[in-house]
């Protein structure tokens, strides 16, 4: 039961680490983070969903771009992996206590939001 949830934290983490970096990059470009499929910044393919998950996907693709083998900037994997590890260190820290857990939570978005817009600007 405590894997399940350790890998569920994990997997949460990584998502929202997958989004902030998305978010972070797109902003930097001046695109649209919202309507705007995934897609590689070298040939602009739509990266297809499969090729699109955090950590797994880099690690599959051996860190390039499906089509045309851009690299992609190991920055969003390590970002990936973090944001997994942190949301399994919220969860041992909360120890469940709900109050502690959303601070925990409240301050990496705060943290990410403020990385996201120092490295946009
Ligand atoms: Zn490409």
């Amino acid at each position: 039961m405590e894997n399940l949830l350790s890998i569920s934290s994990f997997a949460i983490g990584a998502l929202f680490g997958s989004f902030f970096s998305l978010v972070q990059d797109r902003a930097t470009r001046g695109e649209e983070f919202i309507r705007t499929p995934s897609h590689c910044v070298g040939c602009n393919t739509k990266i297809p969903f499969y090729y699109n998950i955090p950590i797994l996907s880099f690690l599959f693709l051996r860190g390039r771009c499906h089509n045309c083998r851009e690299k992609i900037p190991k920055i969003f994997f390590i970002k990936e992996l973090l944001s997994g590890m942190y949301f399994i260190l919220a969860i041992e820290i909360s120890n469940f206590n709900i109050p502690v857990l959303l601070c925990l939570v409240f301050f990496y978005f705060a943290i990410m939001t403020v990385l996201s817009i120092w490295k946009s600007i």
